[in-house]
């Protein structure tokens, strides 16, 4: 995906050099932290594993990064996987079977366990107990395997997709929304402190605005500003080399890609401004339809640029301000 604002994972660097450490590092989402900061007090006086924790949210926002704070702030192991990449029940039990005590298991993109998998980990969420079944036929037998309490934290992009077993094994399912431009902010500017990058008020203002919502974004932004800079020979980065690498790279004065552009510009110019299925938008874009909802839509909805209606998505007069064009009379918003 050659986008530069999505804020899916790449294998880039920056994750791992601009991570906050602990959770007093960690800027934004509030109610999170101060529950995780319960959750993490009373589970450490007790001296029993943390409750299993599900952090719901766009990509991009943290969920990785507080897993990892958790793990640390137990002073346990983190362990990390992602539904996809767990084919086989033998392959979660293998991971299970090695945590210690009170370490810390973290599943991304828990919705795409396979229905296989996912049966064994009710138990072992629930019991601290693996159930196999070992050999076939009238041989087969049934073999229960006690396990370490540990702690599951599993995060999803969107919690309808998750089935109704699976979300009740999870206490409070924590949710993290877009960060204010003023988080953002100070993640810029932390992160301009850590890559020793001269960045004035100004220009970390600037990068702010235009990330999206997402500290994984502002990371990106920041760096792509930072090579700008030096290959522009400037040894002050303000506003005015901010915008000018961001524009370059496409990124609008809202932190709109072209991407984000072209959604809202299809649905003015071949549908009037809506209402349009998400199929037909998805086709339109030859893109899936996962991604338009998972990435696209969640900060288009945030920033009131469309609407999801029964009939489907609806352009809000905001979008076709945003778009430059002129709003038809008869479109109900
Ligand atoms: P998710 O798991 O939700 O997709 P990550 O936890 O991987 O997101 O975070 C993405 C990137 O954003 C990481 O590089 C991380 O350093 C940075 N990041 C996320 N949240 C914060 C925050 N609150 N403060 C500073 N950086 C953050």
């Amino acid at each position: 995906n050659p986008r530069l604002i999505t804020p899916e994972k790449r294998g880039e660097d920056v994750d791992a050099t601009l991570r906050p450490q602990t959770l007093d590092e960690f800027v934004g989402q509030a109610a999170a932290r101060a529950n995780l900061k319960v959750f993490i007090e009373a589970a450490k006086g007790r001296g029993e594993a943390l409750d299993h924790v599900l952090f719901v949210g766009p990509p991009g926002l943290g969920k990785t990064t507080l897993a990892q704070i958790m793990a640390r702030e137990m002073g346990v192991n983190f362990r990390s996987t992602s539904g996809p990449v767990i084919a086989k029940a033998g392959d979660l039990a293998a991971l299970l079977t090695n945590l210690e005590e009170r370490d810390v298991l973290f599943i991304d993109e828990i919705h795409r366990l396979n229905p296989a998998v996912e049966e064994i980990l009710y138990p072992a969420m629930e019991d601290y107990q693996l159930d196999l079944i070992i050999g076939e036929g009238p041989a087969a037998r049934s073999v229960k395997i006690d396990l370490a309490r540990f702690t599951l934290v599993a995060a999803t992009t969107r919690l309808g997709l998750l089935t109704n077993p699976l979300r009740d094994r999870f206490g409070i399912p924590v949710r993290l929304n877009f960060y204010t431009v003023e988080e953002l902010e100070m993640i810029v500017r932390r992160g301009a402190r850590i890559l020793g990058m001269p960045l004035g008020e100004d220009g970390a203002l600037e990068i702010a605005r235009r990330a999206r919502g997402t500290p994984r974004i502002a990371g990106r932004l920041l760096r792509r500003v930072r090579d700008f800079a030096s290959v522009a020979g400037a040894d002050h980065v303000g506003r005015q080399v901010a915008d000018e690498a961001l524009t370059r790279l496409e990124v609008d004065a809202l932190g709109l890609d072209a991407l984000d552009r072209r959604y809202l510009s299809m649905i003015a110019m071949n549908f009037g401004g809506g209402p349009v299925g998400i199929e037909t938008i998805a086709a339109g874009l030859s893109e899936p339809r996962d991604a338009i909802e998972d990435i696209i839509e969640p900060y288009l909805i945030q920033q009131g640029f469309i609407q999801r209606t029964p009939r489907g998505r609806v352009l809000t007069a905001n979008a076709w301000k945003h778009l430059g064009l002129e709003m038809p009379r008869d479109v109900a918003v």
